[in-house]
């Protein structure tokens, strides 16, 4: 493969998958309990989902995916159609252009072992080359999605049965990943061994049951959250229960995506041991130690300032009141495309009560700040509803990075904090003052070591080496789409330059 098609392959792989995984073994319904995880899920992604199952009387798994919510891809029709024990499910949520039905995951794959699927959370960063050396060797893939590297690496035939090679398939891969696998016998659950991304152990009866977070166990009947699954670690459930495999050095520091805590995951999932709710407040509470100021209310940006102004509040003693309204019949704003469309979904998703405002000093809470959109167009409502001070306070520190393990920030033209001063930020959200969370502080509020966490969409501190060049070559790229959408671009903080 010559340079140009590898990173036209980065690019194709780049849509960075931030995704939810759910499996089953040993459940007469499994579909129908894949179908409930994957539905508490949904936050995780909502372009895309699938499920896979398999049972004793059929050699083939069955599989039903569809882009769209969860709700919309199955119903009780679709789910009658899968019959089975042992089933993996997946919702994606990626970038423009890669959003076609090829790519929505659990993808299968036909091998001299039988079948397998794959469900994958987090981001391989060597896929591309691993995908040029698979196809100069004559593996042909069916869709542009990183993990489809992992299933070629496991169906080689040099590669011996059972366990190992699936240890010798993640030798190779770098990066982030949290994999739910399905084979004809086991259900397989893997943590990368720096732990990116979270991936829980739950049952229900005897049935085993795995999860990209912990809230999944709670909406369905009789469910109970076991463990996490480790860092580094394979979990085997057969017919013979549970076996755990530790094949990888473990690591002094790990790189647990310390923004699931901030703002990606569920609020009522319990991560690594610790609360997301929980840690939000504390967020809130350290911001309000931090950044002290004289105000009249605190209130969150709904949903995901929530816990964090909680705890604001409670630590300054100012009182907390909920201001804005959200339209529960809105995705997330980030979904949609083109700046004008984000623009009008930050609009339609939440509306302000002007009589709990008008004339008062307001300290208003967000998790992030990541184009701006959002926090202007808040500052906005609050001043046209006559607030009288508009401060911002947001629970985590400028992001300036990309992340190349998963999450999906825009590159770093379009970061505001890595355009801007913190005086020009604050000038263009037309805020009183505004005040970010430290990394020390983030820390604290998880009540986890430091050496725990990945930070690197903050202090470029990247714990797997990334690949500059070919992802350099990647942003040159999404530049050329950016510019042809002049309209779409036209409200976005680079057009701002100078002016504010
Ligand atoms: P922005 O309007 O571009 O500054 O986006 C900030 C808002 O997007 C915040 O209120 C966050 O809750 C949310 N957010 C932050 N990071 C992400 C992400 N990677 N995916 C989706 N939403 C995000």
């Amino acid at each position: 493969m010559n340079h140009s098609f590898a990173a036209d392959a980065v690019l194709q792989h780049r849509p960075k998958d931030e995704c939810g995984v759910f499996a089953v073994f040993g459940h007469p319904n499994a579909a129908e309990i894949t179908f409930f995880g994957l539905y508490a899920l949904q936050h995780r992604g909502q372009e895309s989902a699938g499920i896979v199952v398999a049972n004793d009387h059929e050699r083939n798994f069955k599989s039903h995916h569809g882009m769209g919510l969860v709700s919309q891809i199955f119903n009780e029709h679709q789910l009658a159609k899968l019959p089975g024990t042992r089933a993996i499910g997946h919702v994606r949520y990626s970038t423009t252009g890669s959003s076609t039905l090829e790519n929505a995951q659990p993808i299968v794959a036909d091998c001299s072992r039988g079948q397998i699927a794959v469900g994958h959370n987090g981001n391989l960063v060597n896929a591309h080359v691993l995908r040029a050396e698979l196809e100069e060797q004559g593996s042909i893939f069916k869709t542009t999605v990183d993990s489809e590297v992992i299933l070629h690496l496991m169906a080689k035939p040099s590669n011996s049965l059972g366990d190992s090679s699936l240890v010798q398939a993640l030798c190779k891969v770098k990066g982030a990943f949290s994999l739910v696998l399905l084979s004809e016998r086991e259900v397989i659950g893997v943590r990368d061994s720096l732990g990116f991304r979270p991936l829980c152990i739950g049952k229900v009866g005897d049935a085993w049951l795995l999860s990209s977070e912990s809230c999944a166990f709670d909406i369905i009947p009789g469910a109970r959250f076991v463990r996490d699954v480790e860092p580094g670690e394979i979990v085997v459930i057969d017919d013979k229960g549970l076996r755990s495999i530790k094949p990888f050095v473990s690591k002094e520091k790990l790189g647990f995506c310390i923004f699931e805590y901030v703002y990606f995951a569920r609020p009522d999932s319990t991560l690594e041991g610790m609360n997301v709710s929980a840690v939000r407040t504390n967020m809130g509470r350290e911001l309000a130690r931090l950044h002290p100021v004289e105000a009249d209310l605190v209130i969150p940006v709904p949903d995901s300032g929530n816990y964090a102004a909680l705890g604001y509040s409670e630590e300054s003693g100012i009182p907390y009141d909920h201001a804005f309204v959200r339209n529960h019949y809105v995705g997330r704003t980030f979904l949609n495309p083109s700046q004008l469309a984000r623009e009008f979904g930050v609009k339609v998703k939440l509306n302000i009560i002007k009589e709990r405002v008008a004339g008062k000093r307001v300290v208003v809470v967000d998790d992030s700040i990541v184009r701006g959109t959002t926090a202007r167009a808040r500052v906005m409502n609050l001043r046209n509803a006559g607030a009288k001070e508009v401060h911002i306070r947001i629970s985590c520190p400028p992001h300036k990075h990309p992340c190349h393990y998963g999450i999906d920030f825009p590159d770093p033209k379009d970061l505001i904090a890595n355009l801007y001063s913190h005086e020009e930020i604050t000038k263009y959200l037309q805020a009183d003052s505004l005040g970010y969370l430290d990394e020390a502080g983030m820390v604290r509020a998880t009540k986890k070591p430091e050496n725990s966490f990945c930070m690197a969409c903050f202090n470029e501190k990247y714990p797997v080496a990334v690949n500059p060049e070919l992802d350099k070559l990647v942003f040159e790229r999404r530049r050329d789409r950016a510019d042809s959408l002049v309209f779409a671009e036209e409200a976005s903080p680079r057009l701002f330059n100078g002016k504010i």
